[in-house]
């Protein structure tokens, strides 16, 4: 079994993901984390993210790079979402997306193509929503538990751009499958959100 978990950022598809691996025993890759490897490599190597064959170069790295905390700062996120409009790099890390997506166990995937381009086959398709006020507002949340303080409505503001970026690139842009089944997690906390994920992906199991 696939199952495809898409949608913006802070939408809450990560720990829905998560949840889900976990309640169906299957493993999970958290696919934001490749596009972050890139910008991390290009930050590294004071590289121009908006240049599609520093882009490219970046775009191999070793898999000891995915365990780097920093990769999760809102700066890395930024450049990851500047550096994933490239065709060019999609198409590299394509591969090792398709390799964990169609391992014999099965495979739960998080992302914003998963149920599109890098698992169109599926069988569970779930895509992720919520408000830019609630998304902007769990961002605030985590932000102030790592002692990082930044204002409400410039949060709002970044999130704002980057689902632009992100909706409107030409090669995979972040739209829902035709096939998947919207989840808006607005006003659902951690547990009522994982609680509804179950239920929607025990339905799209049995269709
Ligand atoms: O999900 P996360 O915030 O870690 O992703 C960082 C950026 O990587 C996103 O803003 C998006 O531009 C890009 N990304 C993507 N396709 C994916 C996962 C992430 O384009 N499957």
């Amino acid at each position: 079994m696939i199952i495809a978990v898409d949608g913006p950022t802070a939408s809450g598809k990560g720990t829905i993901a998560k949840a889900l691996a976990a309640y169906f025993g299957l493993p999970h890759l958290d696919t934001g984390l490749l596009y972050r490897a890139v910008g991390w490599q290009i930050d590294a190597r004071g590289a121009d993210p908006d240049d599609p064959a520093a882009a490219l170069a970046a775009s191999a790295f070793p898999d000891a790079l995915l365990a780097e905390e920093g990769l999760r700062s809102e700066r890395i996120g930024g450049l990851a979402s500047r550096v994933s409009v490239h065709s060019a790099v999609r198409a590299a890390l394509f591969e090792r997306q398709r390799v964990f997506a169609t391992q014999p166990r099965g495979a739960v995937l998080d992302g914003r193509d998963i149920g599109t381009v890098i698992a169109p086959e599926a069988q569970v398709k779930l895509f992720v929503t919520a408000s830019v006020a609630a998304r902007a507002l769990r961002r605030w949340q985590e932000m102030a538990d790592r002692g990082e303080t930044r204002t409400l409505a410039a949060l709002e503001d970044e999130l704002r751009l980057r689902d632009e970026r992100d909706s409107t690139r030409a090669t995979a842009p972040l739209l829902p499958a035709p096939d998947a089944l919207l989840l808006d997690t607005s006003e659902l906390d951690r547990e009522a959100a994982i609680a509804a994920a179950i239920t929607l992906a025990g339905e799209a199991r049995k269709r």
